[in-house]
């Protein structure tokens, strides 16, 4: 894919399409943000001006709306798709799942209308071309470790599934018509957030995930860290993830859209391959913050595996591409975004 091209970013103003923009933008290309905000804020965009020195282009909007994504496609003769926008809280899609099966598979099919009229229709000036946000979820609970991107996938809860059905779908489609070039990635766990302090992860309510977690108890939000489970079947009995620099990541579908320009399809993990216990994060947060981070281990999560992380040569071979920060910066970074943003973008 050549630069200066337009690539739509379907949920490009939330926390790995934010960091995805930079990249892109650092790379040459243009992208373009279509988001509903339904899980971000717009102040982003502030943000991103301020990194980049250019008003993003922004079109408000539902993916679910394929009349729209379609007019989006066509007003910016968009060369190349990434869609990150869906609902990813594991919990709440247990809570609701028809909301997950909606908006993260209806999403999916809208889009790929949308792009199915405008890329295979009369007038099209490209192949149609996506990179789509899947996750290392869709290995369930894994036999082994490293994962290899041929395990068997499974899943455990509606945000899974919708995964998984999604991945299916894509290949379905590819399959009928051949013209499609699709690369589906499969992350491991970000966390971090751009250099700059600008940009990071702002999720609503109380956060899911580790990082986060972690960070708002640095910052004084909330009292103390709870550890889910000491005694599964690793080093310390705390679980074991592949945690991944949000700006790695961000690069990792920079290199996607590269080689889809060349016509291969493919399926990859993004991670680093290297897997650290939940108290092993919290040691190298409390390093890189100079905080203490007060916490408690309580009874196993729901769902929780012992371990995950990946095997991301494959990555590596067919992307030329490679994770290359390490804990300790996604540490300082993700602190730097907390301390200098107490309450995310309200601040
Ligand atoms: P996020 O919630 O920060 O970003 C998603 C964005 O999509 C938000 O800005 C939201 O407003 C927007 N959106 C949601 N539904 C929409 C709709 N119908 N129309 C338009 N915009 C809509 O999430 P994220 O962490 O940046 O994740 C991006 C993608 O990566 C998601 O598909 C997620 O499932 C996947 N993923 C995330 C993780 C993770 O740990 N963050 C891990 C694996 C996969
Ligand atoms: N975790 C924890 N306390 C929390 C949040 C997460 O101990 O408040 C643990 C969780 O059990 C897992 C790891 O941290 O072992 C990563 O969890 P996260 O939700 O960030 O990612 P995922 O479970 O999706 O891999």
């Amino acid at each position: 894919m050549k630069n200066e091209q337009a690539i739509l970013l379907t949920g490009g103003a939330g926390y790995i399409g934010s960091h995805t923009f930079v990249a892109l933008h650092e790379a040459g290309f243009a992208p373009v943000i279509l988001d509903d905000f339904s899980n971000s804020h717009p102040a982003v965009l502030d943000r991103l001006e301020r990194i980049t020195g250019r008003a993003p282009v922004l079109e408000r909007g539902n993916v679910l709306d394929t009349a729209f994504v379609e007019a989006v496609l066509r007003r910016h003769r968009i060369a190349g798709v990434v869609h990150f926008a869906g609902s990813k809280a594991v919990g709440e899609s247990v809570a609701q799942p028809l909301k997950y099966f909606g908006n993260n598979i209806g999403g999916a099919i809208s889009l790929l209308r949308a792009m199915e009229a405008v890329f295979l229709g009369p007038g099209s000036w490209a192949p149609p071309t996506l990179v789509f946000s899947s996750s290392a979820t869709v290995y369930g609970d894994p036999a082994t470790v490293p994962i290899t991107e041929d395990f068997p996938r499974s899943h455990t809860n509606p945000y899974g599934h919708t995964k998984l059905v999604i991945e299916d779908m894509l290949a379905a489609v590819r399959q009928a018509q051949p013209a499609w070039r699709v690369g589906v990635l499969r992350y491991f766990n970000p966390v971090g957030a751009h250099a700059s302090g600008l940009i990071g992860e702002d999720p609503a309510g109380i956060p899911n995930n580790l990082m986060p977690y972690v960070t708002q108890v640095a910052v004084g939000l909330r009292p103390q860290l709870s550890v889910f489970g000491g005694d599964y079947p690793t080093p310390d009995g705390t679980g074991v993830r592949d945690y991944i620099h949000v700006d790695d990541l961000a690069a990792g579908h920079v290199a996607a859209l590269r080689a889809l320009s060349s016509g291969a399809s493919f399926t990859v993990n993004l991670g680093t391959g290297q897997g650290y216990s939940v108290l092993q994060v919290v040691r190298a947060f409390e390093q890189a913050s100079g905080r203490k981070v007060p916490y408690q281990v309580v009874a196993r999560r729901a769902g929780d595996v012992a371990q995950c992380y990946a095997d991301p040569s494959l990555a590596k071979r067919v992307l030329g591409w490679q994770a290359r920060k390490g804990l300790e910066e996604m540490c300082a970074d993700a602190w730097r975004w907390q301390s200098g943003n107490p309450k995310g973008y309200a601040t």
